[in-house]
């Protein structure tokens, strides 16, 4: 039965919070007692655009985007932003210097190895700064190496943008800090998988972009905030005089910003999730009350985690590296992870299996995540291990 305290630890799709889903479910039956719901209006409508202006500046006070960022919509998902980035970041540098520019990309895991890869299959020239992996001596991504053992990044003669995870959702690994960047090159930062769950200084960043149906809503939606400097872009002509691919338009950031997001059409219920969980966050007292609760929720699980006697868990991530959003470990032992999940499944907690290509066990400790269900899992890692 869905609850307030629904012990769900999910990467994603992920829990939202009990109250968010059951207006969403009414307003998706009917919306403002139009008689239609909100899966069904136009979405140049008036309640529709509502929902887009709200919920933009809803996201614009939770993380005090300053007047010289956008922030917008589109159906990408977090993929989709992956070559949307590097479309984009292209033509904007190409805008600025004459130039097809160059990428530096900070590989600290699975996805930001996949973004790598996506921005070098359309063609960019991809920088690898580090490699989180290779320069693990464990041979997978558990850490953020020390930036001093970093490649050198491109200058901005000739670098488009640097582009990096902010949190690594499948193996855990989050950054504490916002990587230094030459002064003149442009950071890129995908916070799919905790945003809002942190106050951020945006003005250091170029884009930030993010898939929203881990921390703030349901599956359909990306939400970016651009510097509007980087809206500005050469002819279709000139791009391809200089070898830059043209951006789908569905991608391409100046059409989507000067449309309102509503160039083509927007998933309207799907935003109204985003909003409506964005009013919660600011009615709750905005980010620096949600950051404090994620902390407080992480440390309790890595510390009760700490305390348990070596030989039941393995905990792979770094510690100055670890991940608040998403807690990664393995039970050692055959058949003992099973077992663990067996228990945990039996006292009423699912979404603990780690992702399919890396196992072991993973806590999702997003914002809908309770405290009352972070103490629950606690209670059983400590039961298990005695
Ligand atoms: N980036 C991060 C950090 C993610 O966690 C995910 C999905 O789990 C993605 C990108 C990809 O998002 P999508 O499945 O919406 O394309």
């Amino acid at each position: 039965t869905r609850t307030e305290t629904t012990h769900y630890f999910g990467a994603g799709p992920a829990l939202l919070p009990t109250s968010v889903i059951k207006q969403a479910a009414e307003d998706l039956i009917e919306y403002q007692g139009s008689g239609l719901g909100l899966g069904e209006i136009s979405h140049r409508s008036a309640p529709a655009v509502a929902v887009v202006d709200n919920t933009k500046s809803n996201i614009k006070q939770l993380l005090n985007v300053p007047e010289t960022h956008e922030v917008f919509f589109l159906q990408s998902g977090g993929t989709g932003e992956f070559a949307a980035v590097a479309y984009n970041m292209l033509a904007a540098f190409a805008k600025k210097t004459g130039k097809k520019g160059k990428a530096d990309y900070i590989v600290t895991g699975t996805w930001s190895q996949k973004a790598a890869e996506e921005a070098k299959r359309l063609g960019v020239d991809v920088n690898i700064v580090v490699n989180g992996k290779k320069s693990s001596p464990t041979g997978k991504y558990d850490r953020i190496p020390e930036p001093e053992t970093w490649n050198a990044f491109g200058s901005a003669e000739d670098t488009a943008y640097v582009y990096y995870c902010d949190n690594e959702t499948v193996n855990g690994v989050e950054f504490p800090y916002v990587p230094k960047v030459p002064e003149g090159v442009e950071l890129v930062a995908d916070m799919s998988s905790n945003v809002l769950s942190r106050e951020v200084d945006v003005s250091k960043f170029g884009v930030i972009f993010a898939g929203v149906q881990k921390n703030i809503g349901i599956a359909g939606v990306a939400v970016v905030i651009i510097k509007k400097l980087l809206l500005e872009k050469p002819s279709d002509e000139e791009l391809t005089a200089l070898n830059i691919p043209l951006a789908p338009i569905v991608f391409d950031f100046p059409t989507l910003v000067k449309n309102n997001s509503l160039y083509n059409t927007l998933p309207i219920f799907n935003l109204h999730v985003v909003y409506l969980t964005t009013k919660l966050l600011l009615d709750n007292g905005g980010l620096e009350v949600q950051e404090a609760v994620s902390n407080k929720k992480a440390e309790k699980l890595y510390a009760t985690l700490d305390s348990v006697p070596e030989g039941v868990f393995n905990l792979l991530v770094e510690k100055n590296s670890r991940s608040r959003m998403n807690i990664v470990f393995t039970v050692i032992g055959g058949g003992k992870e099973k077992e663990f999940l067996d228990g945990a499944k039996a006292k009423g907690m699912t979404g603990l299996s780690g992702h399919r290509s890396v196992g072991g066990i993973r806590i999702s400790n997003y914002n809908a995540v309770s405290e009352e269900s972070i103490d629950y899992v606690c209670s059983w890692i400590k039961e298990f291990a005695s």
